[in-house]
């Protein structure tokens, strides 16, 4: 393989039912920055059924550039179009990087198309850098359970592919006077690449909690003791126009549901106030909230590690001063 003759960096634009993804606008920010560095263009691959006014919009959030390719195939995510259009339009046009969220989708589709172009792929990415000697990609994630972090190299191959999590990376201000170009690509699908029929979406009617859009977070742990006692967060989270979430412990437990995990193995946060109640800080979680702006601890062992990242530390019993932070924030607003 003649790597050399592999350029620019390219992000899957995520849609459902035509609205982008924020993952793929925070990897279009990232995505900028290595292009930069590699002194190359970065391009959206955007691929839906009547998208078009999309593409645009990947223009004014850093695309040099916009694949578009639109069939009545590709209106609903099904794993063989999607992988056939996007691993041919990589054969084709030959990009040295391709970044995915590690989405549902993101997932599904990343994997088979890095074995249909024969490369590899790195999952769940918590920072990506370019190399300044060999301009390789240095793709960085917690291994062995979070214990190590493992920067990982695809030196022989090409493209160097790479899932991120959504709220890692941060999406560059929309800017309209960005200027790039729509380029239609034909999807050349029959109707034998569909071998799978969608019947009906069931949407899940549930309503969806997503802690990473939240701007404050009250987030408890173990050290709230038990359900009952973990439902005097939703006070203070009420008071401070916030949202609950947890550790794994809790979420283990019963207490909350899965959706509202924090850290590596739940969801990455980067609020503007995260205020951790009876958490300890375990590497996993730390993970998954160290990006906060601002962290408040509350915890009785004033050697927790989550006091570490905190800007603001209380030593305590978290079942005495949650209500308490909470009455305090109500006299304030009488
Ligand atoms: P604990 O570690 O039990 O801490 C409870 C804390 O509460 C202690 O610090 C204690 O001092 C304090 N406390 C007790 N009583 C009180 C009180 N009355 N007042 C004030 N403080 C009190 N964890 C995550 O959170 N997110 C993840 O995504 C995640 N992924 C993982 C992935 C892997 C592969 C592994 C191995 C682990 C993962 N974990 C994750 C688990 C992680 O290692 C910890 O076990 C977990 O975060 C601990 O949760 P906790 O802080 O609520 O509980």
């Amino acid at each position: 393989m003649d790597i050399n003759a592999y350029k620019g960096v390219w992000v899957f634009a995520e849609q459902r039912e035509g609205v982008l993804q924020k993952v793929s606008l925070e990897l279009l920010g990232k995505g900028r920055e290595l292009a930069e560095t590699l002194g190359v263009s970065v391009t959206a691959v955007l691929l839906g059924d009547q998208v078009k006014d999309l593409a645009q919009e990947l223009i004014y959030f850093g695309a040099d550039e916009v694949l578009l390719a639109e069939d009545a195939m590709l209106k609903l995510y099904s794993t063989e179009p999607y992988t056939k259009v996007f691993s041919r339009l990589v054969k084709e046009r030959k990009p040295e990087i391709v970044l995915f969220g590690a989405t549902a989708l993101g997932r599904d589709l990343a994997p088979r198309v890095s074995a249909r172009v024969h490369t590899g792929l790195t999952a769940d990415c918590t920072s990506l850098d370019i190399d300044e000697e060999t301009k390789n990609l240095l793709q960085t994630r917690p291994a062995f359970g979070g214990n190590i972090m493992a920067t990982i190299i695809c030196p022989d191959f090409r493209p160097q592919m790479s899932t991120v999590r959504p709220g890692v990376m941060i999406k560059l201000e929309r800017d309209e006077s960005r200027q790039g170009e729509i380029i239609t690509c034909p999807t050349d699908l029959e109707p034998a690449d569909m071998n799978v029929e969608i019947i009906e979406v069931v949407k899940e009617t549930k309503e969806k909690i997503n802690i990473e859009d939240a701007s404050v977070l009250v987030s408890g742990g173990r050290g709230l003791s038990n359900k009952e006692n973990f439902v005097i967060l939703d006070g203070l989270a009420k008071q401070l126009k916030g949202i609950v979430s947890g550790s794994r412990a809790v979420v283990d437990a019963g207490w909350i549901e899965r959706d509202r995990q924090v850290g590596q193995t739940g969801k990455t946060v980067r609020p503007g106030l995260y205020v951790a109640c009876g958490i300890s800080g375990a590497i996993q979680h730390l993970a998954g909230m160290e990006e906060s702006d601002y962290i408040v601890a509350i915890n009785k062992n004033a050697s927790a590690p989550i006091f570490d990242v905190a800007d603001l530390g209380i030593i305590g019993d978290v079942n005495k001063i949650v209500p308490a932070l909470e009455e305090a924030l109500k006299q304030a607003k009488l």
